[in-house]
């Protein structure tokens, strides 16, 4: 303690989404406060992608949400901690783009925590961060999804398989892909790799966000179609398009 504060004096920084001065020196430059802001996701919400209901159904019980009800994830069960927003969006910024690893730590113990309530997610043979695409790796120096995974695997006591996926299609230059484009852009984009054994492979997917859920609905195809068991994903962070919290949707008939 006394070691933490002398450092915050000699080295005084602040935290790097709200600003304030941090009292004690910490791995995680961001102070308690802002960490506390990231709130887990709670029900209601659809049983199989875990997307949030705003506007709650009238039968919550295993709704399912549109998307999931017309079977369009190959993925078996997805679940994120919080909604992609506030805090957390400079949090995944500090991750993937300024390198603070121990973010990635701070973001398992998170996932650990909701992975623990669903067997299909604490029981999986093998952890698979979402895959960069080699040239994206390099350029970056590392995948922010293993530095959330590897820390996960060994808080879930799972093997960490960063060897079974590949990303062979690079993603298109363009900054902002609208939700279409980024169905495309995903599609056949993942490989299982030439020596992987996935053959009744109950894999758990991690990654830091789950946009429109094209990424891991493809890392899953690849997966599945090379004999996997089961897969299913974890994310940090959720996006909820606006118009998803507004329109009711209709009762959970399948
Ligand atoms: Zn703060
Ligand atoms: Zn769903």
């Amino acid at each position: 303690m006394v070691r933490d504060s002398l450092a915050a004096v000699l080295f005084p920084s602040n935290c790097r989404v709200c600003e304030r001065l941090l009292e004690h020196a910490a791995r995680i430059p961001v102070c308690p406060d802002c960490l506390d802001q990231v709130q887990r996701i709670a029900d209601p919400m659809c049983v199989r992608c875990g997307r949030p209901l705003f506007t709650p159904p009238i039968q919550a019980e295993n709704f399912q949400c549109r998307l999931c009800r017309q079977g369009r994830y190959a993925f078996q069960l997805a679940r994120s901690y919080a909604v992609y927003e506030d805090s957390l969006v400079r949090l995944i910024i500090l991750l993937k783009h300024h390198g603070i690893k121990p973010l990635g730590a701070w973001c398992a113990q998170r996932l650990r925590e909701l992975a623990q309530r669903y067997p299909e997610l604490a029981g999986a043979d093998a952890i698979v961060p979402v895959p960069l695409h080699p040239a994206r790796l390099r350029e970056r120096g590392y995948n922010q999804a293993e530095w959330i995974a590897r820390p996960l695997a060994r808080l879930l006591r799972i093997p960490l398989r960063p060897d079974l996926l590949a990303r062979v299609k690079p993603r298109p230059e363009k900054l902002k892909l609208t939700r279409r484009e980024r169905w495309e852009a995903v599609r056949g984009a993942y490989a299982t790799t030439g020596r992987a054994q996935v053959d009744n492979l109950r894999v758990l997917l991690v990654d830091d966000v789950f946009t429109t859920g094209a990424t891991l609905d493809a890392c899953a195809r690849a997966l599945l179609r090379q004999g996997a068991a089961q897969v299913t994903a974890l994310t940090v962070g959720r996006v909820v398009p606006q118009w998803t919290r507004q329109v009711r949707e209709a009762p959970g008939s399948k």
